[in-house]
């Protein structure tokens, strides 16, 4: 049986190295945005399940955080291994219940694996510092120490990547933890925590349990043996898990929404700008916290690029992501499509003009044209919330400041991009934007290597980078009297 047979046909989830079923025996099905069909169903576990994986993976703790650096380094290679392995299967999988084309998810099984590598060698380097004394006769010591068991949330735009990004850091200094994948990926989060189990990694170490949000979040936030709690996914959930982790004074990472300005200066290379705008703004439909939210054009080549971005945008191919050559696939549902429709809408009845898509597209379901709007004015929704679509809005500014301040004006803070061929902007520019991650001449930069997280109401903590380890560890100070 292939891997993917094994996951759709299971219906069980992880619990201190067991497949389980929900206590109730219910379950949730996956629908595949695509075609709308059901490709399988998953357990609806509660706050029972929830409590019973909590206690395996606290059972695993001394076992795992004991072991050296290096076992638990091999350990995670040896995952990582297994997953580039199977990378095919498990993108298909990935389009299957996510929607997103063949190519991008082969794209983000790579990415993910690239966060386990990356923390596998990173789980050496954990190191401690000895500090010189105040006063004679002490030694003073500074250690990091696992937090102990970590609770994960993760959201569907990046099934397997948002999982990668916060169980290989966990692992890495010795943190086992508690998964919960979004109700509509659930698939891809099993089949990873399959080749965990093959890499070695030991029962209670790594859970998942899929079901109901409110009850495995609450469960994950109020339980006092979860010390930490590390979510991606909406600013109103992060919220609401934060208030809830107040209870237990958790530690908390939050990756959440973004409003990503993109901003082409009449300095800078348009058909750069163009490929880079196509790339921010139309990867995964336009479904990502990094995607471009908002275009700020130069006057002087306002005109030039909103022809040449909308002649590249109306060539893209929306279809179902099994498809060859297609590179928009499906919304994820219903309400991701009418809320890129209302946005449409409401920049319409304000002057907006329309140059590409704007409606429904004719394969009907969760498809939805790749949209470009000109004129766009800062009383439309867009230019405040998240539109998670593929929706361009393209505003006009006259000086640098303008576009700076309208950039910043947003209660968000996670990704901008600006295109510009002067150094002295380049510099200037990514000061000045409160942003976590800025492009400077391009759409796209997450990497395993760099700082990924946001200011603002976008979030709390890094991953990956040598500082992705820090949220994971508890830094011990121990005065040694030598006297
Ligand atoms: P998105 O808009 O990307 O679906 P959400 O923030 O709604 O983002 O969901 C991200 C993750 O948070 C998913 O796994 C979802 O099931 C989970 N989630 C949603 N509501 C809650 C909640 N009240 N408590 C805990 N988890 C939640």
């Amino acid at each position: 049986m292939s891997l993917t047979e094994k996951i759709l046909s299971r219906t069980a989830c992880l619990v201190g190295g067991e497949w389980i079923v929900a206590d109730s025996g219910e379950t949730i099905d996956v629908d595949n945005p695509a075609t709308g069909e059901t490709i399988g169903s998953a357990p609806r576990c509660g706050r029972d399940e929830t409590a019973r994986a909590i206690d395996a993976a606290a059972a695993s703790f001394a076992d795992w955080r004991a072991r050296t650096a290096i076992e638990r380094a091999d350990v995670i290679l040896r995952w990582r291994d297994l997953v580039m392995d199977r990378q095919e299967e498990l993108a298909e999988l990935m389009t299957l219940e996510q929607g997103k084309p063949l190519p991008e998810a082969r794209g983000e099984i790579a990415y993910g694996a690239s966060y386990l590598r990356w923390f596998a060698e990173e789980a050496r380097r954990v190191y401690g510092e000895i500090v010189p004394p105040p006063v004679p006769g002490r030694t003073l010591l500074v250690t990091r120490q696992p937090v102990g068991v970590v609770g994960i949330i993760t959201p569907w735009n990046f099934p397997m990547a948002m999982i990668a990004r916060k169980v290989g850091p966990a692992l890495a200094v010795g943190c086992p933890s508690v998964i919960k994948p979004a109700s509509q990926t659930p698939f891809s989060a099993l089949a990873l925590a399959e080749l965990a189990l093959q890499a070695g990694v030991p029962p209670g170490v790594i859970n998942v349990v899929t079901g109901d949000a409110r009850a495995i979040g609450g469960e994950l936030t109020e339980n006092p043996v979860v010390r930490k709690i590390s979510f991606t996914g909406s600013t109103d959930v992060g919220k609401i898990l934060l208030r809830q982790c107040a209870g237990t004074v958790k530690k908390v990472s939050m990756e959440l929404g973004g409003n990503a300005p993109f901003i082409v200066f009449e300095d800078a290379d348009v058909d750069r700008a163009v490929a880079g705008a196509v790339a921010s703004k139309y990867r995964n439909s336009g479904q990502t916290c990094v995607c471009t939210n908002r275009f700020y054009v130069q006057e002087g080549v306002y005109e030039e690029f909103v022809e040449k971005f909308s002649k590249a945008v109306a060539e893209l191919k929306v279809g179902n992501g099994m498809k060859e050559g297609v590179n928009q696939g499906p919304l994820i549902d219903g309400k991701a499509v009418a809320h890129v429709e209302s946005q449409i809408e409401d920049a319409l009845d304000k002057g907006g003009r329309l140059v590409v898509g704007g409606k429904r597209h004719e394969l009907g379901g969760n498809f939805f044209e790749p949209t470009v709007i000109a004129d766009a004015t800062r009383d439309m929704s867009f230019a405040r919330e998240e539109t998670f679509g593929p929706l361009a809005p393209v505003f006009r500014f006259k000086e640098e400041a303008e576009a700076v301040a309208q950039a910043n004006d947003t209660d968000y803070g996670l990704a901008a991009y600006f295109y510009t061929r002067s150094i002295g902007r380049a510099f200037r520019v990514s000061e000045a934007l409160e942003y976590g991650l800025v492009g400077v001449n391009e759409g796209l930069l997450s990497s395993c290597e760099a700082p990924f997280g946001g200011m603002k109401e976008s979030g709390l903590g890094r991953e990956g980078s040598c500082h992705g380890i820090d949220d994971y560890v508890e830094l011990k100070y121990v005065c040694l009297g030598l006297g």
